[in-house]
């Protein structure tokens, strides 16, 4: 990936000022993910970190310089060539959270419906073996394990339906954040529920007018 630079409009990052040459610089790749400051032959000569070079590796503390004032820096240029890489990147983990906290509230959710409906019918049984002992024949004893019978599985069911229904809710909830932070880092439009390594497959934003890059293209 090569990103030029100079006062000329037809460069990746324009910098108006008399000083800057039409051609000035160019900042170059390399493979292993490291970038190169070049001069083009500048009148006024570029500078890295005020030492004057013709062609010099730059990391995002250094201060370049077009001639004996413009100064800029390297993320600032990454942007001009529409690098987002370093931005994409980052959007791994909100992807595999995401996943993550779904699997979690599905499975959570499950297990204390499925609790609240089953247990109620595991309790007239025991009521049942109390009644059985202490009242031997009560009527009033019989009359209440009758009525726990019913009512609690109706109470059971009741809550197990009102729990399995804090699903739709809360998972909605997160799909709603999920929106807001899944998006290209760029022109922030939504990248939908497709995994994150896939995206990176596509290496750039499928909007016309975006174009950013969400994968460095190594050896350019
Ligand atoms: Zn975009």
């Amino acid at each position: 990936m090569i990103i030029t630079i100079g006062k000329a409009h037809d460069n990746d990052y324009v910098a108006d000022d008399p000083q800057v040459s039409r051609h000035h610089a160019r900042l170059v790749s390399e493979s292993d993910g490291g970038w190169f400051i070049e001069d083009l032959a500048s009148t006024n000569g570029t500078f890295v970190n005020d030492i004057q070079v013709i062609r010099k590796r730059v990391t995002k503390s250094d201060q370049i310089r077009l001639g004996t004032h413009y100064t800029l820096s390297l993320p600032a240029l990454l942007k001009a060539g529409n690098d987002y890489s370093e931005e994409f990147a980052q959007l791994k983990t909100v992807y595999d959270r995401y996943i993550q906290e779904k699997v979690r509230i599905q499975s959570a959710n499950q297990f204390k419906t499925r609790l609240l409906q089953s247990l109620p019918f595991a309790l007239p049984g025991v009521i049942g073996v109390v009644v059985g002992f202490l009242g031997k024949g009560s009527p009033t004893l019989f009359g209440l394990s009758l009525l726990i019978t019913i009512v609690a599985p109706t109470i059971g069911i009741y809550l197990g339906a009102k729990q399995a229904a804090k699903i739709p809710m809360q998972l909605q909830a997160l799909a709603n954040q999920f929106k807001i932070d899944y998006v290209c880092p760029k022109c922030g439009t939504f990248l939908g529920e497709i995994p994150w390594e896939s995206l990176l497959n596509r290496k750039q934003c499928p909007v016309s007018s975006c174009k950013a890059k969400w994968a460095k293209e190594a050896g350019q």
